[in-house]
């Protein structure tokens, strides 16, 4: 019955492109949110890649707050300091703020989805009732990319932020990846994590962090060398244990794509080359890989 086939598949199709225009059309209050070109000028790991960045809390709502200093102008200055590292490594890099402006969770997905993102870089800072308390953490929604990428950023985080660039003990001494439910990360049609740099509660992080940018600037080459390492991973490997069948087209997010047996009308959509949706037997059985 491949006729039925091909008409689910159209219906799965224009499913996903009503779900993207909802996207599009919610543009949000948000008014400094912008967009950079890359200022690489050869060859770069990051070329043709759109990161966005979004610079968690801001305007009404300041994040953490420890002794006057608050996550959302530290954030600030860590995205800034990585917008222009991600330039340099040839990205075109999309920011949801700018400045000190309030942004719903929707307003920061619809932000990233409206600029064809190819991933989404929430940066924060942790808080904790403990002001001994501190590590690095990343944070991870769905599916096997974003994981990929919650763990690509976390490793170097966990390298470089346990001492200063003077080589002296910072008091991160531990370092988390976790899966976590936020709209955020549901919402944007592209891998999306949290970043968690450090504690601003902790007593020794918070001093750090007033102390000029050097700290920032740490966290943000740190994230930018953990976006390197993800965009390097290998592109999409179909082994030669399923030869009869082709990549045919790539759905929402960056996770699903379609799989079509040469010769046949007939195609699969495969998410993470785990999921399966409407009722495909689950294709990692092939031995697929994204
Ligand atoms: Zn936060």
């Amino acid at each position: 019955m491949p006729w039925r086939r091909i008409g689910l598949l159209l219906i799965l199709l224009s499913g996903g492109l009503m779900f993207s225009s909802t996207g599009l059309s919610d543009h949000g209050p948000g008014h400094s949110g912008a967009c950079f070109g890359p200022t690489s000028t050869e060859e770069a790991p990051l070329d043709d890649w759109t990161v966005v960045i979004d610079p968690g809390h801001g305007g009404a709502d300041p994040g953490a707050v420890n002794e006057g200093a608050t996550e959302a102008e530290h954030v600030l200055t860590i995205s800034n300091l990585l917008r222009e590292e991600l330039r340099g490594s040839g990205a075109r890099v999309c920011q949801t703020r700018t400045e000190d402006e309030y942004l719903s969770l929707a307003d920061r997905a619809a932000f990233a989805n409206r600029n064809d993102g190819d991933i989404l870089v929430s940066i924060h800072l942790n808080s904790f009732l403990d002001p001994d308390v501190n590590y690095t953490m990343t944070m991870w929604g769905s599916g096997r990319a974003e994981r990929r990428l919650a763990e690509a950023v976390l490793r170097p985080l966990e390298t470089h932020l346990p001492e200063t660039p003077e080589g002296e003990e910072t008091t991160i001494n531990a370092s988390r990846v976790a899966q976590f439910t936020s709209e955020l990360l549901r919402e944007a049609e592209m891998p999306a994590i949290i970043v968690e740099g450090t504690f601003l509660s902790n007593r020794w992080e918070v001093e750090a962090l007033e102390d000029g940018q050097w700290r920032h600037r740490q966290i943000a080459s740190a994230v930018r060398e953990g976006i390197v390492a993800y965009s390097q991973r290998p592109p999409l490997v179909v082994r030669a244990t399923l030869p009869a069948f082709e990549v045919v087209g790539f759905g929402l997010r960056g996770l699903d794509y379609w799989l079509r047996e040469s010769g046949t009308e007939s195609a699969r959509m495969v998410s993470s080359g785990m999921y399966l949706l409407s009722g495909w037997e689950p294709l990692n059985l092939f031995g697929v890989e994204v």
